[in-house]
């Protein structure tokens, strides 16, 4: 799976609203007052539970949401009730349940409101010819509450799925629900008399639960009891008999639930056409533990069995699944229904399986082997595919080259789901990439979005094989799928689309941000046993994506390319239509390894690898010469950022790959005299090393996880270098130098002056990758002192260091420019106006009047559309800042929303900023769930407008809690984004008087702690840093003068 940026964002404040399996006390009557009554919520003391008729309306539709408490002492329960807006049309909307009775409340009153809306007979009406079993007695609803430690969330390993048929007809236009058959051949692996699967939110119509001998001769127990528990999520089957190991049954049911309107299960989106008219489509987000809400079953990785799959769905609408269609036939006396039924799946996972159905069309073409592969999108935008398809194809084919093994199913599909999610999932045959407008997808954009087009595709094709093909036998390995993927898609990119790069661009940004994330203390081992359905959900981040990346491309270089290959191929091949764990992949890549002489005989993958999965953080290695220089210890200990705090009693020691090079013989390529430092010794003696004057430098190409600190005398022989001849050090370790120095001095282990001494050659210096790096680490020094009286200093210091490259590329709007401006002069750019840089402001402003004066015409490319609409506001007035606004309201596409959302924040005005900071909380039909987040965020990066953001936020606290769901993870994010950069004394106290005067709400005590920490050591750094920065400025920088 792929997640946009924003998505981390969009989780957060996310209000949910979810249907749970009901029973009987949950649910409550409803007079139907009015017309505007149109769903009811019935809420128990933990959980929402909304009716479906509350999923269509969104968020912009509602008026208001009024809750009502029922007498708590006799029901628990709240009845919420949904005020739709007038001019919301009465047709799009459905009434609630108008007769149920609160005591006389019986399961088929449920069941008949349930399938109320759903005017056509549905396959439900099938129940009628099967026969009930009427063995079952009891039905029971068991354990509710919370989960605890204690309980075993696992399913009982007594049986195995074999094969599912599941037929679902989800009435998208209907009242939102969808009814399944959902039929499991199982194996029995030892005798139990008891069948428990995964259920969620799904109202099982119990006395269809049957179960059968899938041998005639055999006999079987039948159903006698239901327990459902919601904590675990569990349903089921208790029979007067045993199952016996070895035999194989067919267990069977009938069930209703629910379209939900989160992405989770199978969920309904609505989105709308050029001409206004608004559209329904369906999809699947399975992934990891939400396929249960779409049909009961073994909903664990490792239970792969095959998929027979039919999905009913309206005449003029289209359904996708995993395999090609086998048929359509017309749905019996459902007037306008059809009835697809798709191919028999290999045995795979249940959280890959996909649904589609949407109104979409495609375009196509067919691999080598004949397979066919097709992009599809709505038809207003499946012309923008055509690059998609191209990429599709070259990728797909790169995969099966680079693996070895043939494409394992009969068709490729990439659907453009018509949602605005944001995300792609690497269903297996059929790739979802969640986006309303196509707009991930699109082809005609601009090369920096045909990266990120790359980049999905890629990432999710790799899953094909690596994910699907062998998947993670649980949850604990998700690292393991998500790093390969992630490494794979710069490996596709940089042999697909060389000319974008790969390699020096985005690996290296990608690795110095998941370093500067994985120096916290309180980070996490990309390798965490995960339980809870919630726990799995919270490790989709980035060290799960990217430091899982960032150590199999070392490993890739420890290993070299060819035994790398080589033991993948084993492993996929071994495991394939199964699950493994990583110390599968270990064992291929440990013998493949010593196959090929490239690992001692004596040292495993596995000992090596578990070092950096197993643990947090990275080491810094600490490389110091002797007096005459051809000697080096080299040792290692964690580097954290933060520089007080120990890492407590762990020893944390790593197996790191050192691979060196020399100024007597430089080469950044070489592949061999790779010396292992163990992680049972804290250091090693590296011998024929030069004589003092020459340098050394570790890490090559900067492959290694780990940071690299030299003795005084080494740092300035490199800084020499660098002054000289720049070009003799290869750009990456270039970057590397500047990335580790700088986080060196922000963890208080090297000093700024020193930090500061490497960048004085950057006036030379014309690589992007190595400016960038620059970029990221001189934004939080840069913020710490904007309020200072060295800032200027700082300002024109900078600014006079990328002049020269400036001047040379120029600025112009690169959407009649080439790739070189496209995808690596935004950054740049950014900061000469940022910084003020007076023909970098005059150009902006000169490219934004020219928007101004001709909008549809004279459009701004997207990267830079951030960077030129900030300096026009920022240089501008109310005119600039209205129209800005109007654009953002006006426009379509995420990103280009995005990035207005940030550059509304750059003004000046007092008004303006109190205007638009009312709006991130006031104006929910005008922004999207996010912005509000994105409004705090880009403001509290605007120098001086920490106090303005500060004292709004104080000001409209209840308001911004109740917005964001009470919700720990929401209140802390705001606490630290209100603070982000207070440095002072006065400051700190305010964020602990705040903290006292909500002493009596621990939520909002907890997260003020944290923003406590936050000031607390930005302080520190003030008192460490200020004056050996205002010091090294006055002697480097003050006395000179460059004309800019
Ligand atoms: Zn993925």
């Amino acid at each position: 799976m792929i997640l946009q940026s924003r998505w981390y964002l969009f989780l957060v404040p996310m209000q949910v609203l979810y249907m749970v399996n009901t029973s009987p006390t949950q649910w409550f009557p409803d007079r139907v007052p009015s017309k505007f009554w149109h769903g009811i919520a019935s809420v128990s003391k933990d959980d929402v539970v909304a009716v479906n008729a509350i999923n269509e309306i969104g968020r912009s539709d509602l008026e208001s949401r009024e809750t009502t408490e029922l007498d708590p002492e006799k029901t628990g329960a709240t009845i919420v009730q949904y005020i739709v807006k007038d001019e919301v049309p009465d047709n799009s909307l459905k009434e609630g349940p108008s007769s149920l009775e609160t005591e006389n409340y019986e399961p088929t009153t449920l069941f008949s409101w349930l399938t109320e809306g759903t005017t056509e007979a549905s396959l439900l009406e099938d129940i009628e010819e099967t026969t009930p079993n009427s063995a079952l007695e009891t039905v029971v609803r068991d354990k509710e509450g919370e989960l605890s430690d204690e309980m075993d969330i696992r399913l009982p390993d007594t049986i195995r799925p074999l094969h599912y048929t599941i037929k679902i007809q989800p009435f998208i236009h209907g009242n939102l629900s969808i009814h399944g058959l959902v039929e499991i051949d199982i194996e029995v692996l030892k005798n139990t008399s008891e069948i428990t699967l995964h259920s969620a939110d799904i109202q099982c119509i119990y006395h269809t639960v049957t179960i059968s001998p899938l041998d005639d001769d055999d006999v079987s127990p039948q159903v006698v009891m239901i327990v459902v528990e919601p904590n675990r999520q569990f349903l089921t089957a208790t029979l007067n008999g045993s199952l016996t190991a070895g035999k194989k049954y067919r267990y069977s049911m009938y069930y209703i639930a629910t379209l939900t309107k989160e992405a989770k299960g199978f969920f309904m989106s609505t989105y709308t056409e050029s001409d206004g008219k608004i559209k329904r489509a369906a999809a699947t987000i399975f992934q990891p533990t939400h396929a249960r809400r779409a049909f009961p079953c073994f909903d664990e990785p490792a239970l792969k069995a095959t998929f027979d799959i039919v999905l009913f769905r309206e005449r003029n609408m289209t359904a996708i699944s995993n395999m090609p269609l086998r048929q359509t036939s017309n749905s019996k006396e459902q007037e306008g229904w059809l009835v697809d039924e798709f191919e028999t799946t290999p045995p795979m996972s249940t959280y890959l399986v996909i649904f589609v159905i949407a109104e979409i069309e495609s375009v196509a073409s067919t691999n080598n082997d004949g397979i066919p592969i097709r992009v599809w999108a709505r038809n207003e935008v499946i012309h923008q595919t055509k690059f998609a398809l191209q990429l599709t194809e070259k990728t797909h084919a790169f995969f099966e080259d680079m693996f070895n093994i043939s494409y394992p199913l009969p068709k490729l599909d990439v659907v453009a789901v018509p949602s605005g999610l944001s995300m792609a999932f690497e269903g297996w045959g059929a790739i979802l990439v969640y986006d309303e407008a196509a707009s991930l997808l699109a082809n005609s954009s601009t090369i920096s979005h045909r990266n990120n087009v790359g980049r999905i595709l890629a990432h999710e094709i790799a899953h094909q094989w690596f994910g699907n093909l062998v998947t993670p036998h649980w949850w604990t390995d998700l690292w393991l799928n998500e790093g390969f993927a992630s490494y794979m898609e710069n490996v596709a990119l940089a042999c697909i689309k060389p000319e974008w790069n790969v390699e020096t661009e985005q690996v290296l940004k990608d690795l110095h941000e998941v370093m500067r994330l994985d120096s916290q203390l309180n980070s996490h081992p990309v390798s965490v046993p995960v339980y809870h359905p919630d726990e799995i959900s919270k490790i989709f981040d980035r060290i799960s994506y990217e430091k899982g990346s960032s150590i199999i491309r070392m490993m890739k270089h420890f290993l070299t390319e060819e035994t790398f290959k080589k033991g993948i191929f084993s492993f996929l091949s071994d495991h394939k239509f199964g699950s493994a764990t990583q110390d599968d992949l270990w064992e291929s890549l440990s013998r493949a390894g010593h196959e090929d002489g490239v690992l001692p005989r004596n040292l495993t993958v596995k000992a090596i690898m578990d070092s950096w999965t197993l643990l947090m953080g990275y080491p810094v290695i600490s490389v110091i010469r002797n007096v005459d220089g051809t000697q080096a210890e080299v040792s290692q200990e964690r580097f954290i950022l933060s520089r007080n705090e120990s890492t407590g009693e762990h020893d944390y020691k790593w197996w790191v790959p050192l691979r060196y090079t020399t100024q007597v013989k430089p080469n950044f390529t070489s592949t061999d005299s790779l010396i292992w430092l163990k992680n049972s010794s804290s250091s090693t003696v590296v011998s024929d090393l030069p004589d003092k004057d020459h340098w050394v430098i570790f890490n090559l190409q900067q492959t290694g996880f780990y940071r690299v600190h030299y003795d005084d005398n080494n740092w300035d022989l490199l800084n020499q270098q660098l002054l000289s001849d720049h070009e003799v050090i290869d750009v990456v370790n270039r970057a590397q130098v500047i990335d580790d120095i700088f986080n060196l001095a922000l963890s208080g282990k090297a000093s700024y002056a020193k930090a500061l001494n490497m960048t004085t050659y950057l006036q030379k210096e014309m690589e992007l990758p190595v400016w960038n790096t620059l970029f990221e680490n001189i934004n939080y020094m840069n913020a710490m002192l904007s309020n200072t009286d060295v800032h200027d200093e700082l300002k024109n210091y900078i600014l006079s260091l990328l002049e020269p490259l400036f001047a040379q590329l120029g600025f112009e709007n690169p959407l009649s420019s080439n790739f070189w401006h496209e995808m690596k002069n935004p950054e740049l750019t950014h900061w000469a106006c940022e910084l003020g840089h007076v023909y970098c402001v005059e150009g902006a402003k000169e490219l934004y009047k020219t928007w101004m004066l001709d909008p549809q015409h004279n459009q701004l490319a997207s990267s830079y559309m951030k960077l030129v609409c900030c300096t026009a506001i920022a240089h501008g007035g109310q005119q600039e800042w209205e129209f800005a606004w109007q654009q953002f309201k006006e426009i379509e596409g995420n990103d280009q929303k995005d990035n207005l959302i940030k550059a509304l924040s750059c003004n000046k005005d007092f008004t303006l900023k109190d205007r638009y900071l009312n709006l991130s909380i006031y104006s929910a039909n005008e922004i999207r769930s996010h912005d509000s987040y994105m409004i705090l965020d880009s403001m509290a990066s605007r120098p001086g407008k920490q106090k303005i953001l500060w004292d709004f936020c104080r000001q409209h606290w209840s308001k911004l809690q109740s917005m964001f769901g009470y919700q720990y993870d929401a209140t802390e994010a705001i606490m630290l984004i209100a603070t982000k950069y207070f440095n002072n004394e006065e400051e700190l106290n305010e964020v602990k008087a705040f903290q006292k005067d909500h002493e009596n709400d621990s939520m909002v005590k907890r997260a003020a702690e944290k923003a406590i920490e936050q000031t607390a050591r930005n302080v520190e750094w003030m008192e460490k840093n200020y004056d050996i920065i205002r010091v090294w400025l006055n002697e480097h920088w003050s006395r000179q003068t460059v004309d800019i």
